[in-house]
């Protein structure tokens, strides 16, 4: 059976401003299938402010009220004249006019006494909610003649005693009225005005200003509604002020204390005793967007949930500590009674208290304009303690502002404090006082106001940023690099939707130019506004600019070769910066230095991570961790570990010379620009070097053998030469190779690493059946044999250069690194 429990909306003045605003809302009405659906709108958007105008200026005898009132039904006929047409927009139209008569009347009744009563003000400000409802509903009906048309005057029914805490709800009286306006079988979209109501007496008033909110927390509660959803121009309530926070967020779902909490504490979107008789009925409160309806908005109800720790910080100005200190106050009773009961007389409200359990001082936070009047009503009250050295002081310290962490999830739950000061300890800021609640739902801190937005970001990143969002650098955007700011570039959407992963490139750099970004550069066009609006290159402001306070965790990915930046490894590491790199000049060089990195990283708890630097994508030196971490032993590493070695070997048949193959592999990319880097053998060395390191050896290049296939005579000629006179030695590789032919053995070009650091590099002839003898073109391939793959050694094998595949893999590695952080991963 269709589910026949009301759903209460409410439409505020902003959601209700213009044609377009009423457009929308008619849009979103007609898209709810529920059968029962009552609608709560406020005045349209500045509407009360007029009319409550038009009641002064009566007063004043000041007849302009006359020519505000015809502004008044202009804006309504225009509005109308837009949504509505024929015998509709006639009948709407004409309760206007009636109504601007009435009203005529009111006001030239006030000018003559030149004094309104507060009925009459009332009445007058109550029209605004009218009109919105009797459009409203007109152009519901316009749209769908069985679902609309119907609107509630609420004067009928909702009937309060005005006290002086505000209207009272007068409940049985409401509910009868209820009962009796509303049909039980009523079924459609009701619109009810919101802000206007009747007193005992019979005669109108209202909710107060903003009072819609409450109007239609009390239909909520009226119609037993299964929910009430608060139709704002906002995307629900946030985790921080987005003005001082850009990573503040919308939050889902929060329970009404939290709400309540973050209310209080400045995030201004509801006012918590206007949705009591909502929370009293156990009735979710939704908040949503009315110019954002595809956002699902944040959802408050009584269920907390178990998984959640905080769900907002916020921050109040404007503060000033006072702090009461001496030992005479010293397990004496009824000090805090004294000092709390000058404030009182003072009408001094206190909000924030602290006292250390020593009782040494105690310190209280006040609003700072009333910090002096504070001071000097405690000094009176504590005169002669003051006098007599008990108390030494008091001491007001102004320009101060209060961080709070909400959420009943913090109860019971330990380390929110350690994080909430953590954080504030990384960002550098000084805590004046700290307090907690009992009920652990809030936690306050005060710091000196000039660090209250540093303060806010760096707490909302601790704790909502943690673990999964980047600060990503990138240096070179070479053939790589730009590789992987594409791949970054087409995932970064699922790894947000389906890991919570952030990744945000903030900085690229190139030899010359970087390029920072504030959230995060564009990767769809970063080319573009690189050339327009990079900087000059200056890699202490890259790091000062992927690594500040508002962002938990910072990376500096090298895509260059360069050993000069490899040389600032160590420094990032140490100050916490992570570093991912297929970059071999760190690791492959001296002993001293890569155990720097080490170091380094332990003591700026960080990582380095460089997978890609031996076999690109192909996972070389995680297998090769696992081994050894599961507590395998490493018997031998053997393999080619060069791309272009192993093409040059496997293309090379006798029936072309080496040399001819040389040229048409660097015609093709297959080498680098000299292909003395590869042919020398120096980078299968420090692959080799890596891997040995990676198994505790102590090795450096030089420390064993690297046959270089240059020549002697052709080690320091330009590359010009070398290509040219590089077939005088054809004939020696033919030799070679006819040897190895008549063994029935294949040339290759082999890394071998034995315990002990018997390394070696260098050219063999290998059985045509062994398993390095039979790759495809540019393969890698490495084979360990271990205590557990003796007899059949574990072989990892797959092409393993080339830009796309190495970008992978350092791809890889960052996602390995948001691993490393994310505590629950
Ligand atoms: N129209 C009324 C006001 O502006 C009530 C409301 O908007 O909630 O105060
Ligand atoms: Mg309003």
């Amino acid at each position: 059976m269709a589910d026949r429990r009301w759903k209460i909306h409410k439409f505020g003045g902003s959601s209700l401003a213009d044609a377009e605003c009423f457009r929308r809302v008619t849009g979103i009405l007609l898209d709810c299938d529920e059968l029962r659906l009552g609608v709560v709108v406020s005045a349209m958007g500045g509407m009360t402010d007029v009319l409550i105008n038009l009641a002064i200026l009566a007063e004043r005898d000041d007849d302009r009220f006359k020519k505000e009132l015809d502004a008044i039904g202009e804006r309504y006929s225009d509005t109308s004249g837009s949504l509505l047409d024929g015998d509709s927009l006639v009948a709407v139209l004409d309760a206007w006019g009636q109504d601007a008569s009435d009203i005529m009347g009111i006001l030239t009744a006030i000018a003559r006494v030149k004094s309104a009563p507060q009925r009459s003000r009332d009445i007058v400000a109550g029209y605004g909610e009218i009109w919105s409802a009797r459009l409203l509903a007109a152009c519901l009906e316009q749209s769908s003649p069985q679902r609309g048309g119907t609107w509630i005057d609420a004067r009928n029914i909702v009937t309060v005693r005005q006290t002086e805490l505000g209207p009272a709800v007068l409940w049985d009286v409401s509910q009868a009225k209820m009962d009796k306006v509303v049909a039980a079988d009523f079924e459609g979209i009701a619109v009810i005005t919101g802000f206007i109501a009747t007193d005992e007496q019979g005669l109108q008033t209202t909710l107060g200003r903003n009072g819609s909110d409450h109007s239609a927390a009390i239909f909520a509660a009226l119609s037993g509604a299964s929910e009430l959803i608060i139709w704002t121009d906002v995307d629900g309530i946030m985790s921080a002020d987005p003005r001082l926070v850009p990573e503040a967020q919308v939050i889902e779902r929060l329970t009404y204390d939290e709400a309540m909490e973050l209310a209080y504490f400045g995030a201004k979107v509801l006012h918590p005793q206007t949705l009591g008789p909502a929370v009293d009925n156990d009735i979710p409160i939704i908040i949503r967007n009315s110019r954002n309806p595809s956002h699902p908005g944040s959802r408050i109800s009584a269920e907390a949930i178990a998984a959640d720790n905080i769900k907002g910080i916020t921050a109040i100005g404007g503060i000033a500590l006072l702090n009461l200190e001496g030992a005479g106050m010293i397990g004496v009773p009824g000090t805090a009674d004294r000092l709390f009961a000058a404030l009182k007389n003072a009408g001094v409200s206190v909000t924030l208290i602290s006292q250390a359990s020593s009782e040494h001082s105690i310190c209280i936070a006040v609003p700072h304009d009333v910090a002096e009047l504070a001071r000097k009503v405690v000094t009176d009250a504590f005169a002669d303690e003051l006098e007599s050295g008990q108390i030494q002081s008091v001491e007001v310290t102004e320009a101060q502002s209060i961080i709070a962490v909400v959420g009943d999830g913090m109860a019971g739950r330990p380390g929110i404090a350690a994080r909430f000061f953590g954080t504030l300890g990384r960002a550098g800021i000084n805590i004046r006082a700290i307090a907690q609640g009992s009920s652990e739902r809030n936690i306050s801190a005060v710091v000196d106001s000039k660090e209250a937005t540093k303060a806010l970001r760096a707490v909302h990143s601790g704790f909502y940023l943690s673990a999964k969002t980047l600060s990503i650098g990138l240096l070179g955007p070479g053939g790589v690099g730009s590789a992987l700011l594409r791949q970054i570039d087409k995932q970064a959407e699922r790894l947000r939707t389906d890991f919570n992963l952030d990744l945000r490139v903030r900085a690229i750099a190139r030899s010359k130019k970087m390029l920072l970004g504030d959230t995060s550069i564009d990767l769809g066009h970063w080319q573009d506004v690189f050339d327009a609006d990079a900087l000059e290159y200056n890699l202490e402001q890259l790091e000062t600019h992927i690594n500040p306070d508002h962002l938990p965790h910072a990376v500096i990915i090298d895509c260059t070769a360069s050993e000069l930046v490899a040389g600032q490894y160590a420094g990032w590491l140490e100050r916490g910066i992570h570093v991912v790199t297929p970059n071999k000049k760190a690791f492959s060089g001296s002993m001293t230095d890569h155990a720097r990195l080490r170091t380094a990283a332990r003591m700026g708890n960080s990582h380095c991570l460089f997978e890609t630097t031996v076999g690109a994508a192909l996972p070389i030196i995680t297998t090769l961790r696992d081994l050894i971490h599961t507590g395998d032993t490493i018997r031998s590493i053997e393999g080619i570990f060069s791309g272009t070695l192993a093409y040059l070997f496997n293309v090379y048949d006798g029936t072309r010379a080496f040399s001819e193959i040389v040229n048409e592999a660097r015609a093709s990319g297959f080498t680098e620009p000299d292909p003395r880097d590869d042919l020398s053998g120096m980078d299968v060395a420090r692959k080799l070097t890596i891997l040995a390191r990676e198994l505790g050896q102590d090795i450096e290049i030089g420390d064993f053998p690297v046959q270089s296939l240059v020549p002697e005579s052709l080690r320091d000629c330009s590359i010009d030469e070398y290509l040219q006179r590089l077939p005088e030695f054809d004939a020696d590789f033919h030799a070679r190779y006819e040897k190895a032919q008549a063994d029935n053995k294949k040339l290759r070009y082999l890394a071998r690493l034995g315990p002990d650091a018997s390394a070696s590099v260098g050219l063999e002839a290998v059985d045509a059946k062994h398993p390095f003898a039979n790759i495809n073109l540019t393969d890698n391939i490495v084979q360990f044999k271990t205590d557990r793959y003796a007899d059949n050694p574990l072989v990892i094998q797959g092409p393993g250069a080339g830009p796309q595949v190495t970008a992978g893999g350092v791809f890889g590695d960052l996602l390995r690194l948001a691993q490393y952080l994310s505590p629950g991963a």
